[in-house]
C-alpha cells in the first residue's frame, strides 16, 4: 500500500462531523451552508437532468460553463480569458487542487506553502514526489512574514500555493502582500496556484484581489474557484481553474486521469448562476456577514477572544479566557460532547512542530436561529 496515504489521517472536518452527529451537537465545524443555495440554480440543474444532459461532457467543461468562468473573471477582475482553451472545469477545487499541482509539478521540486493550510494541499505535493517548504502565519495577527517568506523560495521552487481569503484565518490578502508574493514569483521563475474558494466572501470593505491581476502574474498563476462556495452548494463539486493556454493544456491532462469530466447538469446550473446579477454576490458577503457578526458579538460575550475575519465562512477564537486549560484538540472535542456545539482546532491547519493549539474554528454559515442556540448551548456550559 501506499505508505504517505497510509500515513494520513482522516480529514479533521470528517472527524468532528461525525463527532458532532453522535453527540447531536450543532456542527459549526465543517464549512458548509446550512441554507441551500439559490433557488433558481437549484432549478437551473434539475432543468437539466431533465432535459438529457446527463452524458460525458467535453473534457475541459462544457463551453457555456467555461464561458460563463470567461466572463466572471472580466466583470470582477478585467482579466481577459479565452474560453476555449484558458478554463478547465474540475469536479471541486479539490480537484482543481490536484490537477493544478499535477500540471506544473516534478518530483523533487518544492513547493511553498503557507500555515494555516487546508488539509489536501500537504498530502498531494508530497504524493507528487515534491517538496514542501512550510512558512507560517500565526494568529491573533496572521501577519505575512515576509522574510521568511522570500528564504522560503530557492534554485528547486516550482510553485507558492496561496489561499485567499483564507481558511481558516479569515485574512484576505493585501495588495501590498501580493505585490510581494508575485515579486518572489517572477524573481523565481514560478507559478501560482491560487486557491480563491471564497472570493466573492468579503466584508467590510475588503476586496478580493487574484494575484492573477498584478503585473507579470497572468502567465503564471492558476487561479481556483468553487460553485460550491460562491453558490452555497458544497455538495456540488464543481471547481474551474482559469490560467493562461500553455499551463491549461497540462491541467486538462490532469484532468482527464482524476476524473476526465464533472456532471454536465450541474456545470450547465453553474454557468447559469455565475451571470447572475452583482447584487447575488454582494447581497452572499453581506448577508454573511451579519452572521460573522451575531456569532463574534455572541462568542465575545461568553468571554472568547475572537479574531476579525475579513472574508471566508469562519472566524477563530482564543477560549483561554473562559478558563479551559487543555489544547484546541480537547476544547473542540469537548464542547461537541459538553456543550453540544463543534468546532475545529485551528492546530489541525498547521504541520510544522509548535503549532497554537489554543484557537478553534466557528463555521457562521448558519441561519440566525442556530447560531443563536448555538450560543445558548455554550452559555448553558459555561
Ligand atoms: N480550498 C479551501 C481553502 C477550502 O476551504 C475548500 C473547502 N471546501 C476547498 C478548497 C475545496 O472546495 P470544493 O468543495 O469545491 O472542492
Ligand atoms: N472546506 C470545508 C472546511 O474547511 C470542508 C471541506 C471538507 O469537509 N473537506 O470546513
Amino acid at each position: 500500500q501506499n505508505s504517505l496515504l497510509s500515513a494520513t489521517g482522516t480529514t479533521v472536518f470528517t472527524v468532528m462531523s461525525a463527532l458532532a452527529v453522535q453527540h447531536g451537537a450543532i456542527n459549526l465545524g465543517q464549512g458548509f451552508p446550512e441554507q441551500e443555495g439559490p433557488a433558481d440554480v437549484v432549478k437551473a440543474a434539475a432543468d437539466a437532468l431533465l432535459d438529457n444532459r446527463n452524458q460525458y461532457p467535453p473534457l475541459t467543461g462544457l463551453p457555456e460553463l467555461r464561458q460563463a468562468v470567461a466572463e466572471a473573471n472580466r466583470r470582477f477582475y478585467g482579466l481577459e480569458i479565452d474560453p476555449a482553451s484558458e478554463v478547465v472545469v474540475t469536479s471541486g477545487a479539490t480537484e482543481a487542487l490536484t490537477a493544478a499541482l499535477m500540471a506544473v509539478v516534478d518530483p523533487g521540486d518544492e513547493v511553498v506553502l503557507i500555515e494555516p493550510l487546508y488539509d489536501t494541499y500537504l498530502p498531494v505535493v508530497r504524493l507528487l514526489g515534491a517538496t514542501a517548504k512550510l512558512v507560517r502565519l500565526s494568529p491573533p495577527k496572521w501577519e505575512l512574514p515576509r522574510a521568511e517568506l522570500a528564504a522560503a523560495f530557492g534554485p528547486k521552487t516550482k510553485a507558492i500555493l496561496l489561499n485567499t481569503p483564507m481558511n481558516p484565518a479569515g485574512k484576505v490578502f493585501t495588495a501590498a502582500e501580493l505585490a510581494f508574493i508575485a515579486d518572489l514569483v517572477e524573481r523565481h521563475d514560478c507559478y501560482a496556484i491560487c486557491d480563491e474558494v471564497y472570493e466573492h466572501l468579503t466584508f467590510d470593505g475588503w476586496r478580493h484581489i487574484p494575484l492573477m491581476t498584478l503585473p507579470g502574474m497572468r502567465e503564471r498563476c492558476l487561479r481556483i474557484g468553487s460553485a460550491g462556495k460562491t453558490f452555497s452548494l458544497t455538495g456540488w463539486k464543481v471547481g474551474y481553474i482559469t490560467c493562461d493556454r500553455s499551463l491549461a493544456a497540462n491541467v486538462a491532462k490532469a484532468h482527464q486521469n482524476l476524473t476526465f469530466t464533472t456532471p454536465p447538469n450541474l456545470q450547465r446550473a453553474v454557468a447559469f448562476g455565475l451571470a447572475k446579477e452583482d447584487s447575488y454576490f454582494t447581497e452572499l458577503a453581506d448577508d454573511l456577514a451579519r452572521k460573522r457578526d451575531r456569532l463574534a458579538a455572541g462568542l465575545r460575550g461568553l468571554g472568547f477572544g475572537v479574531l476579525p475575519a475579513q472574508g471566508s465562512y469562519f472566524i477563530t477564537a482564543d477560549f483561554r479566557p473562559l478558563g479551559f486549560t487543555g489544547d484546541d484538540v480537547a476544547f473542540c472535542r469537548h464542547i461537541t460532547e459538553a456543550a453540544k456545539v463543534t468546532a475545529i482546532p485551528v492546530s489541525a491547519f498547521y504541520a510544522g512542530p509548535d503549532a497554537p493549539t489554543h484557537y478553534a474554528r466557528f463555521a457562521f454559515c448558519k441561519t440566525d436561529a442556530v447560531l443563536d442556540e448555538a450560543l445558548s448551548r455554550l452559555a448553558a456550559w459555561k
